[in-house]
């Protein structure tokens, strides 16, 4: 443990017992004993400093666009709001960009591709923070975060060191990384630095983005980008007018022999190799086939184009919402013996 001095908390950006309704696109109407906004390296020093660092439970939340609060969060929420976008080296063919974790992550991507650096283009119009862009190693459209990371800069909120992981110590997987694993609320990510490319090599094998560009003129990437909200626009609610959290589950992996048992019984089952090599289903599909595709039960239901967005219609519990994807679980577990995992993190 480094020397931290005791910083009473009145020096800090403190709020107690304060709702969350406006930070998770839940929108669960829940509480919080503390929020705690942390805008530089110093703030999370003297957090860890002062008495607030002895209550647990803690967390740390971003944008609250990957999150379930089941009722009131009885400790310690960090809010990492660090601001700060730096290109720290160049050379012929990239650029390394440094960027902090409190920054929006659509702003950053926008930037990225005014500025013609190309890596982020497919992962246009995701919610949330740069800050928690390695946690599940966010991705769509056939690219993933950790194609551009080259490190990400954390402080371990038990020592109050800072460490810097390289893109391997990630351990970046599909929708996973040690941020969300061994390493989850224990590390605040402060800062990444992402390489960037400058001669342009798009990803533009994925069928429905390939598909979309086709109507543009050329394959720039402006045009990427835009394609790519246009697709997300048309599939995905905004939360805004839907409260939700995007998928709520993970597309389940499975080996050869269970694919093998799988197509026994269910011929027409979709399946796919993914960037790792392994075999995924399409979780949408199971839910599809069990009959929950733009199904309701009182204030939640699935989304009526993609049965994998569960949303709340307005004034769902938190509970409410987790009995109702349970409900989809045991259907998918009884139908096909397959155990959807969330992708979303219950709380
Ligand atoms: C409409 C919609 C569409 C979406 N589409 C996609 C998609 O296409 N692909 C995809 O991968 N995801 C998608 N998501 C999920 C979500 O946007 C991403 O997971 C996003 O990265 C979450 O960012 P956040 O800042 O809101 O994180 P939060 O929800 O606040 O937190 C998510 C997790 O990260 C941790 N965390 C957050 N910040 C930090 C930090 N600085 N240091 C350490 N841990 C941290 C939290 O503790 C929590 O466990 C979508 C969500 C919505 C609502």
């Amino acid at each position: 443990m480094l020397f931290l001095p005791h910083v009473p908390v009145q020096m800090m950006n403190v709020r107690e017992n304060t709702s969350l309704l406006a930070l998770n696109t839940f929108r669960v109407d829940v509480n919080t004993r503390y929020h705690i906004e942390v805008s530089d390296v110093q703030d999370i020093r003297n957090f860890i400093g002062s008495e607030l660092h002895a209550i647990q439970p803690r967390m740390i939340l971003g944008g609250g666009s990957n999150v379930l609060f089941t009722g009131d969060y009885n400790g310690c929420i960090l809010h990492p709001s660090i601001k700060g976008i730096e290109k720290t080296s160049e050379d012929k063919g990239s650029v390394m960009i440094r960027t902090a974790a409190g920054e929006n992550w659509d702003d950053f991507v926008r930037y990225c591709v005014e500025n013609g650096w190309c890596g982020l283009e497919n992962l246009s119009n995701i919610p949330g923070t740069v800050g928690a862009s390695p946690v599940q190693n966010i991705g769509a459209y056939g690219s993933e975060v950790r194609d551009s990371i080259e490190t990400v800069e954390a402080i371990d909120l038990e020592t109050g060191r800072t460490r810097v992981f390289s893109n391997r110590q990630c351990r970046f997987a599909y929708r996973n990384s040690i941020f969300k694993s061994e390493l989850k609320n224990r590390m605040i990510i402060t800062h990444i630095t992402f390489r960037l490319k400058k001669d342009h090599n798009f990803n533009t094998s994925y069928r429905e983005l390939n598909k979309e560009l086709s109507l543009y003129p050329e394959t720039n990437l402006g045009n990427i980008r835009d394609a790519v909200i246009t697709i997300r626009k048309r599939k995905l609610p905004e939360v805004e007018a839907l409260a939700n959290a995007g998928s709520f589950f993970k597309n389940p992996l499975v080996d050869q022999t269970g694919l093998d048992s799988l197509k026994r019984s269910h011929p027409e089952i979709p399946f796919f190799k993914d960037a790792y090599g392994s075999i995924k289903l399409s979780a949408a599909w199971l839910i599809e086939r069990c009959g929950w595709k733009d199904r309701r039960i009182r204030n939640v239901g699935t989304y009526k184009l993609q049965p994998l967005v569960i949303v709340n219609y307005g004034g769902a519990s938190g509970s409410e919402i987790l009995e109702f994807t349970q409900k989809i679980q045991r259907s998918v577990q009884d139908h096909f013996d397959i155990v959807l995992e969330t992708e979303v993190n219950i709380i």
